[in-house]
């Protein structure tokens, strides 16, 4: 009877001390960890053999008790606007998505933080999942690291990386943190925390921690309406922590020279898209160094909401901007593969 093979521990997700710790472990001396992490994430090699700065014998012990695993990509659903949703096989059987989306002049990946979403807003089609688990720092950086290969996306390139995909990422802090200064360090992937923005429902303690982490990315607050009973309406997060709580942890939060704050609002038909709402939303963001991302909504026929007509946007945009409230109008990409931030799931998982 053959025993089984030992299964193999995947490094991917590991910090730069963990990696010290792992080489020390083996004998080595720390320095071996760093040039591992470096390997790992600057260099982004799946493969010990071809770490030539470690010696034979070293690598070949990696290779006889660990792994570098991306997640798998399961399918994949290329838009006609050149944006490309990506269905991810976890390890557990669990599917996740990943957006990739090119520009002339950078490229940016949305990502998930958990599989499904336990926040339960109305509009999202996330929610109708509920919540399975969260990723570990392992997916999440797994996510970057794949589409990066199944792309070519060059190290140079400028990418921009949004946890705005399944999930809400402040629900999974210790690992999206975990993930993010690995992302972030010159000597990780390299991605500057300017260019990497965490979107949040508004879990408002969890933005009090977010603002005490000097290496935290940029923030958007997901407000999508103009009062509470609204709020309460689609967000029930709202009931928790309802629109005084949540301006106020934006107000304390503490920006960085030339950073401001994102507040997102997306727009549904008849729901929060009244002139009197947007003048609302310029009361509850005097004050702050915000701008706001009016997203029109992405249906389907699971859900009962529709987008507003693009001229009311549009009236909408004006009101904000004649206050001076910088506002740009987001129109999702990859809409006709079901990409449209929100849409993630349930064409994908689960079939
Ligand atoms: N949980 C986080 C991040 C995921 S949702 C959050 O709530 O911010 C990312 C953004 O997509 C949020 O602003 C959310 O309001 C918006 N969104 C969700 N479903 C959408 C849909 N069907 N169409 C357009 N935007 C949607």
């Amino acid at each position: 009877m053959s025993t089984p093979a030992k299964k193999l521990q995947n490094l991917l997700g590991l910090s730069r001390d963990e990696l010290e710790h792992l080489a020390e472990g083996l004998g080595q001396p720390r320095f071996r960890g760093r040039q591992l992490y470096e390997a790992l994430y600057k260099q982004r090699a799946t493969d010990f053999q071809r770490m030539t700065n470690l010696s034979q014998a070293f690598r070949s012990e990696l290779a006889g008790r660990y792994l570098i695993a991306y997640p798998q990509i399961d399918r994949q659903f290329p838009s006609r606007d050149l944006a490309v949703r990506y269905l991810h096989r976890l390890e557990d059987g669990n599917s996740i998505e990943t957006v990739y989306m090119p520009d002339e002049t950078r490229t940016t990946l949305c990502l998930s933080s958990q599989v499904g979403c336990a926040v339960d807003c109305k509009f999202c089609f996330t929610a109708l999942l509920g919540v399975k688990r969260n990723l570990t720092s392992c997916e999440i950086i797994g996510q970057v690291l794949t589409v990066a290969a199944a792309q070519a996306i060059p190290h140079r390139a400028r990418l921009n990386l949004v946890f705005m995909g399944m999930g809400e990422p402040l629900l999974n802090l210790p690992a999206v943190m975990k993930a993010v200064h690995i992302i972030a360090d010159p000597n990780g992937l390299g991605v500057p925390l300017r260019r990497i923005t965490i979107s949040t429902a508004g879990i408002v303690p969890k933005i009090r921690e977010l603002a005490l982490d000097p290496m935290r990315p940029k923030l958007a607050v997901s407000l999508n309406a103009s009062t509470d009973a609204q709020r309460d309406a689609i967000m029930p997060i709202n009931r928790k922590y309802p629109l005084a709580q949540l301006l106020q942890v934006c107000r304390d939060y503490p920006l960085r020279p030339r950073e401001h704050l994102t507040f997102e609002y997306v727009m549904l038909d008849g729901v929060n898209d009244a002139d009197a709402d947007a003048r609302r939303v310029v009361k509850l963001l005097e004050g702050l160094r915000a701008k706001v991302n009016l997203i029109p909504y992405n249906g389907g026929p699971e859900l009962p909401f529709k987008s507003s007509p693009m001229r009311r946007v549009m009236a909408f945009q004006d009101i904000l901007v004649a206050r001076d409230i910088p506002a740009y109008i987001r129109v999702s990409r990859g809409q006709d593969v079901r990409a449209a931030c929100g849409q993630l799931s349930l064409a994908g998982v689960g079939d």
